[in-house]
């Protein structure tokens, strides 16, 4: 870590993804974020999560820091206002992603990957996550020659199958998932030549001296495979919290395509955003 980004007593974070216009989902989910901030008198950041080059527009990253501040979500450190954590873009980090990425293939805890996505989609044997990913069917498990001729590969991490990653979310709890069963070997390096999400966040968090991650219950699956990065990389995990997701009136979840929902269509409409801070069902 950057002796600049000595921990604060607690250092939350904002991190949205510009893919399209953020949701009310996205914005209670940051609420809780900035209330327990608030409540600890800490500090919150701001970072643009736009590593999906194919996906993240600029125009997204405009609107994006527009709705959250008309929302009421305020930052100290960010993409717009600097801080002694940057670059707040991640597009811009990538070079701290390729350097954990190498000391993972030093210690031989990745292993090259010719599969494509439709190749583990389609395994005839390969059952799905709880949150959707396929359950990696290990073809490219080392030593495997083809893997390691290709010339156009992903990088994935080796989980220990029946490995136990247990950890207390501050909202729901004790949680535990079992590696090789709950998930599989997942990605860290993608064959674009960028990091996956599940590396760049858990570089930032540790980079950032995040100390507890707020976000939406989606993603629990997803902390227990950061959980075995963090301890892959030697760096000390923060506390996480997820929050439920916020669903429609047919209680499907909220996504970017709701555009009704979205904090622009909220806005445009006259919604109070103090209104829409906290409550059930949109
Ligand atoms: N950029 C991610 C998303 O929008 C955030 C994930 C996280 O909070 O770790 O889904």
């Amino acid at each position: 870590m950057d002796g600049t980004c000595a921990p604060s007593p607690y250092r939350g974070r904002l991190a949205p993804s510009p893919t399209g216009y953020l949701h009310l989902g996205h914005a209670r989910t940051f609420w809780t974020a900035q209330q327990r901030a608030r409540q600890h008198g800490g500090t919150m950041i701001l970072r643009n999560e736009d590593l999906d080059g194919a996906r993240c527009r600029p125009e997204f990253v405009a609107a994006m820091l527009e709705d959250l501040k008309w929302f009421g979500l305020e930052w100290s450190e960010g993409p717009d206002c600097g801080g002694s954590c940057g670059p707040y873009h991640q597009s811009e980090r990538v070079a701290m992603y390729r350097a954990a990425l190498d000391r993972l293939r030093e210690t031989r805890l990745v292993y090259p990957c010719c599969c494509s996505r439709k190749d583990v989609q389609h395994a005839a044997s390969a059952p799905h996550a709880e949150d959707g990913e396929p359950l990696y069917p290990g073809t490219c498990r080392p030593p495997s020659p083809a893997a390691q001729a290709a010339s156009r590969v992903c990088w994935r991490f080796l989980v220990r199958e029946g490995e136990v990653v247990e950890f207390v979310d501050g909202q729901r709890g004790p949680q535990r998932f079992v590696a090789g069963r709950d998930f599989g070997d997942f990605p860290v390096w993608r064959t674009d030549d960028l990091p996956s999400y599940q590396l760049a966040v858990v570089v930032d968090d540790a980079a950032m001296g995040i100390t507890e991650v707020v976000r939406g219950e989606d993603l629990l699956l997803s902390t227990a495979r950061q959980l075995l990065l963090y301890r892959a990389l030697a760096l000390a995990p923060p506390a996480f919290l997820h929050c439920p997701l916020v669903r429609d009136t047919h209680g499907e979840r909220l996504a970017k395509r709701h555009d009704a929902l979205s904090l622009r269509a909220l806005r445009a409409a006259g919604a109070d955003p103090v209104a829409l801070r906290t409550g059930g069902a949109a």
